[in-house]
């Protein structure tokens, strides 16, 4: 049954000509009043802390609540500071030079808001994936639309009252509903589109906007690599795997999702892995900081993924563990040489799994990453920066993170997107600014100026000019 009826399809237009009237009456938003938007959204976010934690364990049935407030209260609350301190010298105009033969005169660019911003976002950081687009797009004056994942209804519905606190709907809105009022929402011409979730869905995104030219920002997923160089310690490189990849059990757009390793050391990484793994969550059946998988779907396809591999001669190792009952708990999971065509390694895993093949050196991990589509993170673990380096120039992917997992995204300093499959455009930080805003060109030059000297009929001092 459709999610959409007349009734949501008409908010959803009301709300969209309310942000574009208010928008036009107010296109410059000032500082002052933008570090008020901002100051606002670090407030929701310490305020609602605990419940922020309360409705993410509920829509996940399991969640971590330290990694809750870790990955989405302590992300925002530092973002939001980050944004606060720089805003002002994000805001100013950009001199640039200009040639000789336009002088006298001064060319600069202004970052003017694009207007009104549409965000889509995914259940796997209900909170952060949501709040830090917004974050982006009220620094740079914009006014905003959400539509949150029906997946994580609890986050949904607590995040649209809290923005209802401190914004006018005509300033931040928030659009309840499935796949029928996102396919509605995609629909609007907005004057940017910032999409987080699969590439599946992101392509019907980039098509849907293409009709209105509204640009956008694509926040998609795909099959993180890691490549582990000769020489390694195993232990040296298991604490960061198994934090990156059990974190949220693994349902992280970054998430390291298949290790290649050198073929005597595949071994040696899974079981330090799975080690590091049991001395995280002694028993991950219970443990409160291992997070449930987040739908039976999704739980269903994780299952599917390591039976399939099973069969097709794998072998499976997994953390002890008692019996997590109903939770939808999958045990930390090591899959050492799975099938190439197992569903495993053609599909992004989004869970507590992660195969470990084994390569025949850098230049071979190499050649089989750029098989594949071009990832949003690749991480290589080597002692040698050298090899380190020829990895990052032989292999293209959104992000990368030397000898760690996942650390780059919390560097709001550098622009965080995909490449290829994995998106395109990007956030976090002044990166984010530049999203929402507009690079426009402005030259000023004098009232009486030297280009009104070439003009029909050329002459001579055309030549002078034109030919020099
Ligand atoms: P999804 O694509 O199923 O859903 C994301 C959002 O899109 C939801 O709000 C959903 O309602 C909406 N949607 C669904 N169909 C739509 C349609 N036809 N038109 C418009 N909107 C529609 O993704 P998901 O399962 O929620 O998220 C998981 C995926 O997201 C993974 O691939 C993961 O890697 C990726 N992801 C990427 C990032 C990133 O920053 N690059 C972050 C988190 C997740």
């Amino acid at each position: 049954m459709s999610d959409l009826d007349n009734r949501q399809i008409e908010r959803m237009d009301n709300v969209f000509r309310a942000q574009k009237a208010a928008f036009e009456a107010e296109r410059h938003r000032s500082y002052k009043d933008r570090l008020r938007d901002i100051d606002a959204i670090g407030a929701l976010t310490k305020k609602h802390a605990d419940a922020i934690k309360d409705a993410a364990a509920a829509d996940f049935g399991v969640r971590s609540r330290c990694e809750t407030q870790l990955t989405e209260v302590t992300y925002m609350t530092t973002a939001v500071k980050h944004t606060r301190r720089h805003l002002w010298s994000w805001m100013q105009n950009r001199k640039v030079s200009i040639p000789g033969n336009l002088a006298p005169g001064k060319a600069y660019i202004r970052r003017e808001p694009r207007g009104v911003a549409g965000i889509i976002s995914p259940w796997n950081y209900p909170f952060q994936l949501a709040f830090s687009p917004i974050l982006a797009a009220l620094a740079a004056g914009c006014r905003v639309m959400l539509k949150p994942s029906e997946l994580t209804p609890n986050m949904s519905e607590l995040m649209r009252n809290m923005l209802a606190e401190e914004f006018d709907e005509s300033h931040v809105a928030v659009l309840l509903g499935g796949p029928a009022v996102g396919e509605a929402f995609t629909k609007i011409p907005f004057d940017h589109l910032l999409y987080t979730g699969s590439t599946h869905v992101g392509r019907l995104v980039a098509k849907a906007a293409a009709e209105n030219l509204t640009p956008v920002t694509l926040e998609l997923g795909g099959k993180s690599p890691v490549i582990i160089d000769q020489g390694f310690k195993a232990k040296d490189a298991a604490a960061s795997l198994s934090f990156g990849k059990f974190m949220n059990a693994g349902q992280t757009c970054i998430a390291p999702d298949y290790v290649l390793a050198p073929a005597d050391q595949a071994r040696p990484i899974g079981e330090a892995i799975i080690a590091k793994a049991e001395k995280s969550y002694p028993d991950w059946a219970t443990d409160e900081d291992y997070t449930a998988i987040v739908s039976d779907r999704h739980y269903d396809r994780l299952n599917a993924m390591i039976e399939e591999a099973r069969s097709g001669g794998a072998e499976i190792l997994q953390a002890s563990g008692g019996d997590p009952g109903n939770a939808r708990k999958i045990a930390p999971t090591v899959v050492l040489n799975p099938p190439e065509d197992s569903k495993l390694m053609q599909e992004e895993i989004f869970g507590p799994v992660l195969p470990i093949l084994a390569h025949n050196g850098l230049n071979d991990a190499m050649k089989r990453v750029n098989a594949g589509d071009r990832p949003l993170a690749l991480y290589v673990y080597s002692k040698d920066k050298k090899a380190a380096r020829r990895v990052l120039e032989g292999t293209i992917s959104g992000g990368a993170v030397v000898n760690n997992t996942m650390l780059h995204y919390s560097v709001e300093d550098l622009p965080f997107g995909g490449v290829g499959a994995s998106g395109y455009g990007a956030y976090h930080g002044e990166a984010g600014f530049e999203t929402f805003t507009h690079a426009r060109s402005v030259l000023e030059v004098p009232v009486w100026h030297p280009s009104r000297l070439i003009a029909p009929p050329y002459g001579k001092l055309f030549d002078m000019i034109a030919n020099k």
